[in-house]
């Protein structure tokens, strides 16, 4: 037996095992059908993994350049600026990172002060609020509401204060499939000016809107461009999560700062995946085509369970989509989501868990980046329940 009994304080107490451990280790265990976690069950490019390998034959296996090397930060430049207007310097305003998580840490980590306030819109993706936490700060939770889980402006008018360091926004909206319009980015626009507010702004699902609608980066809006940090994740836009790669955009004024702590918190990441990345990106149909291959696979998901017993509204954007069981059953989520994988072989993902008051619904989330058959296997459970 092990003697040491070193001080062990928890830094985080009470913060559980991540939501998407627990239903994908389940799920696993069940040898269930897993829409819990969001991750495709489809391929990656081959042609992105031959460019990966290419890079590693070519030799790029040692550190890349802090930052990121140069090409990579300059098609993202491009990219930025040829679908939402601003020009970010690829030298000081870019930095590729190892995931958006890793984006926001180091964004919170440079920016949040002892003390300092962070407002946050719930159900808020999980790693924000540990995040503040981790830093002294104090995560301010604004409720989004279904079934729309729009932004309540006049609580959020009410909810800044001196103490506000940032706000947190996160459009595409993971979980529910909501997505920012114009007319709210202007409005957050106003709220903001003559502030010192920061926003950290988790575009991870820019590419993945539906319905014609488009997709409202704070890159749009220079009022909100000149004080954001925009997240964007690889692993999303090209079917490679596990690859864990991102980048994050913003004026130099407040990259100078993330790259303070980027330096010290991976230095660099991954090269020749970076390299890859660089050349893959030239051509923009490789990102553009996304609304419509995963509207399809939504679509033909939500078809299939047309006439089961869950309500909802079609998600809008991310691959995500809400369904509501309050006619089903009135068993809390976590509960539910886990009897229904030991049970019915199907996971999900309780909504409540994204609420710090675990504000229970009745709506569980689904992910429809799988397979057409993995999707309609799924829908097929979800048919056949009735009551439960
Ligand atoms: N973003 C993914 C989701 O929402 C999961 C990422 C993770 O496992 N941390 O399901």
């Amino acid at each position: 037996m092990p003697t040491f009994q070193g001080n062990t304080t928890s830094k985080l107490p009470e913060a559980p095992t991540s939501i998407f451990a627990v239903m994908s280790h389940l799920a696993q265990k069940e040898k269930a059908i897993n829409l819990s976690q969001g991750y495709p069950d489809f391929p990656t490019s081959p042609e992105l993994i031959e460019l990966v390998s290419k890079a590693m034959r070519e030799g790029f296996n040692q550190y890349a350049p802090m930052p990121g090397i140069l090409p990579l930060r300059e098609v993202i430049a491009e990219k930025i600026e040829s679908l939402y207007g601003t020009a970010y310097h690829p030298e000081s305003e870019i930095t590729v990172t190892a995931g958006a998580t890793q984006a926001i840490f180091t964004i919170i980590t440079a920016m949040v002060q002892e003390g300092d306030e962070v407002i946050i819109f719930a159900p808020a993706y999980d790693c924000y609020e540990p995040s503040i936490r981790l830093n002294g700060g104090k995560a301010i939770e604004i409720e989004l509401r279904p079934p729309s889980y729009g932004i309540p402006w006049d609580q959020l008018a009410s909810a800044i204060g001196e103490k506000t360091r940032m706000i947190i926004i996160n459009t595409p909206h993971n979980p529910t499939g909501t997505v920012l319009s114009r007319n709210e980015m202007i409005q957050l626009e106003k709220l903001v000016r003559d502030t010192d507010i920061t926003i950290l702004s988790d575009e991870v699902y820019e590419h993945i809107i539906f319905d014609g609608l488009e997709h409202q980066s704070v890159a749009r809006f220079p009022g909100l461009a000149e004080r954001s940090f925009l997240v964007a994740s690889f692993g999303k836009t090209f079917h490679n999560t596990g690859w864990k790669m991102g980048y994050c955009a913003g004026p130099e004024l407040l990259m100078k700062e993330f790259r303070n702590v980027h330096q010290f918190n991976v230095f660099s990441v991954n090269h020749p995946i970076q390299k890859a990345l660089s050349g893959y990106m030239k051509n923009p149909e490789n990102y553009l085509s996304l609304p419509d291959f995963f509207q399809e696979k939504r679509d033909k998901f939500l078809r299939a369970i047309q006439g089961s017993g869950f309500k909802f509204t079609p998600s809008k954007g991310t691959y995500f989509q809400l369904l509501n069981y309050e006619d089903i059953s009135d068993e809390q989520d976590l509960e539910l989501a886990k009897k229904w994988t030991r049970e019915l072989k199907l996971a999900s993902i309780p909504v409540s868990v994204f609420y710090n008051q675990k504000t229970d619904h009745k709506v569980l989330r689904f992910c429809f980046a799988k397979s057409e058959e993995t999707l309609m296997r799924g829908a097929a459970i979800l048919n056949e329940i009735e009551s439960f």
